[in-house]
């Protein structure tokens, strides 16, 4: 008999097959729920179970911590002017590109159409100023061109809220959204292309 398996062998084979290809295909579910297929960073419920997470832990150890949230400004004259197809590749590129500067222990996820919410632990409201800065360039800078050689760009709005650790005010994550939300409004009605701080 010259066959180059045996009988059980090849049962032994066909086990760890389908043991790999089940490894895989739940590896694949993993980054399906975890990131978001447009942009490739954070979806919105992953993002926000980082902030729950970093927020326990900040409040718990009494450690800054602060959250951006950025918004691009006048996106939906991008989708009028150039297409829908235009502003999803505008949207992933300036999605990357508010992802790019941040440091690995930094999170940030798609938390609506166009607007980004990035989680910066160890943060305090001065730092994440200079982070959001330089967010707020990076995406000035970013330059997409399309097939027919137009070059998009955007800006982008960006709202801040930090927790104090030395204040007694311990805020849910909803709180802390809110503040931000707040703050992203006031960037827009002064202009927009401009990141706001939380009002003391
Ligand atoms: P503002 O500066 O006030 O934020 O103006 P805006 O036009 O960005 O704000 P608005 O909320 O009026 O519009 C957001 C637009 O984003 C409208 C919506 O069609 C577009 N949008 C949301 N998600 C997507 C997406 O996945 N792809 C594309 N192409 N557009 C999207
Ligand atoms: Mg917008
Ligand atoms: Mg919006």
């Amino acid at each position: 008999d010259e066959r180059p398996f045996t009988g059980e062998e090849l049962e032994l084979l066909n086990l760890l097959g389908h043991h790999v290809a089940t490894v895989f295909e739940n590896a694949r579910l993993f980054e399906s729920a975890t990131f978001e297929g447009l942009t490739g960073i954070l979806r919105r419920e992953a993002i926000l179970e980082q902030l729950e997470r970093e927020l326990q832990r900040a409040l718990r150890y009494r450690r800054p911590l602060a959250l951006a949230l950025a918004d691009l400004d006048h996106f939906k004259a991008v989708n009028d002017r150039h297409g829908h197809l235009a502003g999803d590749l505008l949207l992933k590129r300036a999605a990357q590109a508010l992802a790019s500067p941040l440091r690995s222990t930094d999170a940030v996820g798609r938390f609506g159409g166009e607007e980004f919410l990035v989680v910066l632990p160890e943060t305090d409201l001065a730092g994440a100023a200079v982070v959001a800065e330089k967010l707020r360039q990076t995406v000035e800078e970013l330059a997409v061109t399309l097939e027919d050689g137009t070059v998009l760009q955007i800006t982008v709005s960006i709202g801040l809220a930090a927790i104090d650790p030395q204040a007694e005010w311990s805020p849910s994550a909803l709180e802390l959204l809110g503040e931000a939300d707040k703050a992203l409004y006031r960037a827009k009605g002064a202009g927009r292309n401009r990141i706001e701080p939380v009002l003391p």
